[in-house]
């Protein structure tokens, strides 16, 4: 049964508790697409505005201090978090969208050539795909794709194909947010890593719903989005190998990166100044240590733990619905539970479900080439968090069965 109090726990998010839709109170069940914020997040967001607000020239003055001090201190809950061996190695982006891109366009750009190999898997988020497809048209890469089964789940074996001398780089994602697929991603770093590629993961869909260790996994680049993990929008993180970081060129020119600046030469600070140029999201870093702060006391393996056993909760009642077919079958899954519902269509099911004050997304999720595979251009999809409750689910299930009948 459930090892923590989820009723007590959406207490803590303001939203949950207050709004109401069609007169009915929110189940948010689009975690997938963003998630909803704790008070503690928002106050600490308001907190920066009113006490510590400047930019993060520590030594001008106090304020600055202060508001250098804050933006420090939630770098270094980032490392902590994602288990990373220091603090230089934590570079405060917009998102897990522009991560990917600030690796393709520097790493990337300064180390592949014509001829070099990258390899994707078939689940990815368009985010890890359009960056990787860009690069390869400019330069004359090649892209591949690791197959999936009809489950949904990464095929080793076709991968292992994949690999040569030729590959430089396999980016792929720890969850899928199409199917919620939680791919094996430690043997597939370490398959690349005996290829001599490097390795990004995408984990824009995994840390808000296991525990992440980037020297565990051994990674060279981790990405996420703040806002996926109960912090603000406008502010991710990519992890870097610090030695991997310093041996790359800037992505972006500007203030704040530079060691000393003549017309005639540039030198640049290092990580991670030098890939953030210019006046940063500073509240909003804030605002994802205070979201970080939260997650771990709830203790990340203990959330797992508790949406593991309420997804299969939901999969087993959804499983009952006549004429429900799920996408997304791995025995392995983290909070995703697409589906399409026979003589629906998917944004009929979805207004349905608005209409009883259900929020899910219905569309292809910016994951098109993964519901293709699966033979479908879009679905439904309900995705989890902690602070859903068995009665969410219900709502879900009982809603879907009153469309039927
Ligand atoms: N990768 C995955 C797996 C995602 O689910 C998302 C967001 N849907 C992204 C990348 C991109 O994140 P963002 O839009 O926050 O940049």
């Amino acid at each position: 049964g459930p090892v923590f109090d989820a009723y007590a726990i959406k207490k803590d998010f303001p939203i949950l508790v207050h709004e109401k839709v069609n007169g009915k109170s929110l189940v948010w069940l689009d975690n997938a697409a963003t998630t909803q914020k704790p008070q503690s997040v928002i106050d600490r967001i308001a907190y920066f505005y009113a006490h510590e607000n400047s930019n993060i020239h520590r030594a001008a003055h106090e304020l600055a201090a202060r508001a250098t001090d804050a933006y420090e201190t939630a770098r270094e809950k980032v490392r902590a978090f994602l288990g990373a061996k220091s603090a230089n190695e934590i570079i405060f982006v917009r998102g897990a969208t522009e991560a990917i891109n600030l690796v393709a366009q520097s790493w990337g750009n300064q180390y592949l050539k014509a001829g070099d190999e990258i390899i994707v898997s078939n689940l990815e988020h368009h985010a890890n795909i359009v960056p990787w497809k860009r690069l390869a048209d400019a330069k004359g890469l090649t892209l591949k794709v690791i197959p999936v089964d009809d489950d949904g789940q990464l095929l080793l074996d076709e991968y292992a194909k994949l690999l040569s001398p030729k590959t430089k780089l396999v980016a792929f994602t720890q969850v899928s947010n199409a199917l919620g697929t939680v791919t094996p991603a430690q043997q597939v770093i370490a398959m690349a890593h005996a290829a001599g590629a490097k390795v990004l993961v995408d984990g824009a869909q995994s840390v808000s719903h296991m525990p992440v260790n980037v020297q565990a996994l051994d990674a060279d680049w981790f990405v996420f989005s703040g806002h996926k993990v109960f912090g603000p929008t406008g502010i991710g993180v990519v992890y870097g190998k610090e030695g991997l970081l310093n041996a790359t060129e800037p992505w972006q020119g500007g203030g704040n990166m530079i060691k000393d600046v003549t017309f005639e030469e540039i030198q640049y600070h290092p990580s991670p100044n030098r890939f953030e140029a210019g006046t940063g999201n500073i509240a909003d870093a804030v605002g994802l240590g205070a979201a970080i702060d939260y997650v771990t006391k709830l203790g990340m393996e203990t959330i797992s733990q508790y949406e593991h056993w309420l997804l299969e909760y939901a999969t087993y009642h959804m499983k009952q619905i006549p004429g429900l077919r799920l996408i997304g079958t791995a025995p392995d899954k983290a909070s995703v539970l697409s589906f399409n519902l026979k003589g629906f269509s998917n944004d009929q099911v979805g207004k349905a479900l608005n209409q009883e004050g259900i929020a899910v997304r219905t569309g292809h999720h910016c994951a098109q080439p993964i519901l293709r595979r699966m033979g479908v251009e879009t679905s439904v999809r309900p995705s989890l968090a902690f602070y859903n409750t068995c009665e969410d689910v219900d709502r879900l299930v009982t809603t879907l069965w009153r469309l039927i009948k």
